[in-house]
């Protein structure tokens, strides 16, 4: 059984989805008051966030009235977390589950053997979009050469997901899905703020006021971050960051920055030797004194490069787990200090 879980991710998955199926019928047969056991002793909402900032937004927006838990523990990097048959066991105690679909296959596949639980795909509010980052991926074709300029300032991520045509710009690209790290855009956690507030009042109507105002501070907390995003990065020398994984597509999107990744969507994939010297090329051409490294994943490339090219590294938090001080708003506010070092802005 050990070896089948360390060596074989699909088959985890559909043993974990069996044993989530096997508690849920359990869960069915011994306790018929299921809304009770999900109030929590506390007396508080329970619900589940798939990752960190799901999680800051959730508990800013229920307050003292809503326990929320994170599936991907604190310091796992969520991108290659797999969920556990005991962690599924225990999502299937909370009333609703506010998660990205494609962000996590493993939990995208438990979410179907969920009883009774709410599962709110944040996506579906925040208006994914496709990002090119990596060097080795553009291939010079027209339908790459969109989203320089033009369509990023006009995505604010007001539009729904009825908004089909941007969504099939995203999806019909095979392996090129949607990026996921939307987080990283104080505009689309507005969105996402939206849909989580909705869930929690329909679940909990008595603190619907509660929600809608704790929303309403949470709103104007956005909007100052999102502020001093613009200001801060209004004028600066260079525009142009290099990062160790391409979480950054949106955040550049809205600031007027173009993003080239070391790795991917997916910080699994090493990147290859091919990749390394277009990056270090455009590194020399653009001027680059920085490569940004993340918390949670090597930082080897990047040194690699930063040595290569006499350039220095410096983090960028792509904030996919709990910052070890402060908070979302707090490792945002450090990841533009670093921005606006590396890039030179006044
Ligand atoms: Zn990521």
């Amino acid at each position: 059984m050990i070896m089948v879980l360390m060596f074989n991710r699909h088959r985890t998955r559909i043993v974990a989805a069996m044993s989530a199926l096997t508690l849920a019928l359990g869960l069915a047969s011994c306790s018929d008051s299921s809304d009770d056991s999900k109030g929590g002793s506390s007396g508080k909402l329970k619900v589940a966030a798939s990752f960190y900032p799901i999680q800051w937004l959730t508990q800013q927006i229920g307050g003292d009235h809503v326990d929320v838990s994170s599936v991907t523990p604190a310091g796992t990097e969520p991108h290659e977390f797999e969920i556990g048959t005991k962690q599924i066991a225990e999502l299937n105690k909370t009333k609703a589950l506010f998660y990205v679909k494609g962000f996590q296959p493993s939990l995208d596949d438990a979410v179907g053997s969920l009883s009774d639980v709410s599962a709110v795909d944040l996506t579906k509010n925040v208006n994914l979009v496709h990002h090119e980052g990596l060097l080795e991926h553009d291939h010079g074709d027209k339908d790459h050469g969109d989203k320089k300029d033009g369509e990023a300032k006009k995505d604010d991520g007001e539009k729904g997901h009825e908004d089909g045509k941007e969504h099939d710009h995203a999806e019909g690209r095979g392996d090129d899905a949607a990026d996921p790290h939307f987080w990283l855009d104080p505009a689309r956690m507005k969105r996402a703020a939206d849909a989580i507030a909705a869930e929690l009042s329909k679940k909990d109507p008595g603190h619907a006021d509660a929600y809608k105002k704790n929303n309403e501070a949470l709103q104007k907390k956005l909007d100052g971050l999102d502020k001093s995003f613009q200001t801060g990065l209004a004028t600066c020398e260079r525009r142009s960051i290099v990062t160790t994984h391409t979480a950054f597509g949106y955040l550049a999107d809205r600031y007027k920055l173009s993003q080239v990744g070391l790795s991917g969507i997916d910080p699994e994939s090493e990147p290859s030797p091919a990749t390394l010297a277009k990056v270090k090329k455009y590194v020399q051409e653009n001027g680059t004194t920085t490569i940004f490294t993340e918390e949670l994943v090597s930082g080897k490339p990047a040194e690699t490069l930063a040595k290569e090219t006499k350039t220095v590294t410096a983090v960028l938090s792509p904030l996919e787990s709990k910052p070890e001080k402060g908070d979302y708003e707090a490792a945002m506010t450090g990841n533009l200090t670093a921005l606006k070092k590396a890039l030179a802005c006044k």
